[in-house]
């Protein structure tokens, strides 16, 4: 067995603590909101609650429960086959606890629901109306499941009147069946990002690469070209990090110049914006992106 890697300078920081993340911090009290940000102990929790130069707010909150139907061997996420039935009050009071918080853009995302008929496609989208009804102004991002290919429940989200449809390749096609569900397929993932554009050309789609799993320079072009061929406009790369033992190693620390190359392909391919980094995560400031390179 392989000895684990030791890891990078780069990737050891420090979580910073600016005036408006602390603000943020103390607002959330009381407001019974799950943020991934604070659950998976995000390092850039400070940047993305508007510790950035812009003071734009993001933050990544988890729908449907705590409980994945599917178990990728890059992700810490309980599984189940028969996770608890949905909360029906969620949309509504997910909207009201994130427009009491006062956030500029938010990312919806969720863990795979397979035991749903529709993969709580409606659900989602419920959330997102709601969440606009109650302030126009905050920018949505549902960060999607590949809801087994259902075309329906893509089209049910993308036509939900949210800003961003993001769904995650995560990794090259020779490593998706080692490293994702075997439900979840590269092409099935591309046809979904695809379907999001086809209903709504105008819609705004976003993809993610996890770097270090052993995948080949060659392959992480490909799969950017795959992307842009399914008319994906933003894109993350990051670090893939073992979560725990039991999970899939990390092969390979990319370096930072590594990340700076690939930004640059990125922006070669047409990609809207590409972040690229050690540390960026596919909600990695989000809002700031957006408004910088996504609104004219
Ligand atoms: Fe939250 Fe995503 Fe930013 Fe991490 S990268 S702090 S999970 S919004
Ligand atoms: Fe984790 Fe998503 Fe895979 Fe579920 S589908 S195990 S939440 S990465």
């Amino acid at each position: 067995e392989r000895e684990r890697l030791r890891l990078p300078p780069w990737l050891k920081r420090e979580i910073p603590m600016g005036k408006e993340f602390s603000k943020l911090k103390e607002d959330l009290r009381g407001l019974n909101l799950h943020t991934v940000c604070e659950e998976a102990r995000c390092p850039n929790i400070g940047e993305c609650w508007g510790g950035n130069e812009d003071n734009v707010s993001t933050a990544t909150i988890m729908l449907m429960g705590d409980t994945c139907t599917r178990g990728c061997r890059f992700c810490s996420v309980k599984t189940s086959r028969k996770p608890p039935p949905l909360d029906a009050n969620e949309p509504v009071n997910t909207a009201t606890a994130i427009t009491k918080w006062g956030l500029d853009y938010v990312v919806l995302t969720s863990v795979d629901r397979d035991d749903i008929d529709d993969g709580g496609s409606a659900h989602i989208a419920e959330t997102v109306i709601e969440l606009k009804k109650q302030n126009s102004a905050i920018l949505v991002e549902c960060l999607v499941p590949d809801f087994r290919g259902n075309e329906d429940s893509v089209k049910t989200v993308a036509l939900s009147g949210l800003d961003v449809f993001a769904h995650n390749i995560e990794t090259v096609e020779a490593l998706t069946p080692r490293v994702r569900d075997p439900r979840a397929k590269y092409r099935q993932s591309l046809a979904v990002l695809t379907h999001a554009k086809t209903v709504k050309p105008d819609l705004i789609t976003k993809s993610s690469i996890m770097l270090g799993l052993g995948e080949t320079d060659e392959e992480i072009l490909q799969t950017m070209k795959d992307l842009r061929s399914a008319g994906v406009d933003c894109l993350t790369l990051g670090q893939y990090m073992q979560p725990t033992k039991r999970h899939l190693k990390v092969v390979e620390y990319i370096t930072p110049e590594k990340y700076q190359h690939w930004e640059e392909v990125g922006k070669s391919l047409g990609f809207s914006y590409t972040a690229s980094g050690p540390l960026v995560r596919s909600s990695y400031r989000a809002g700031e992106f957006f408004l910088k390179n996504l609104l004219q």
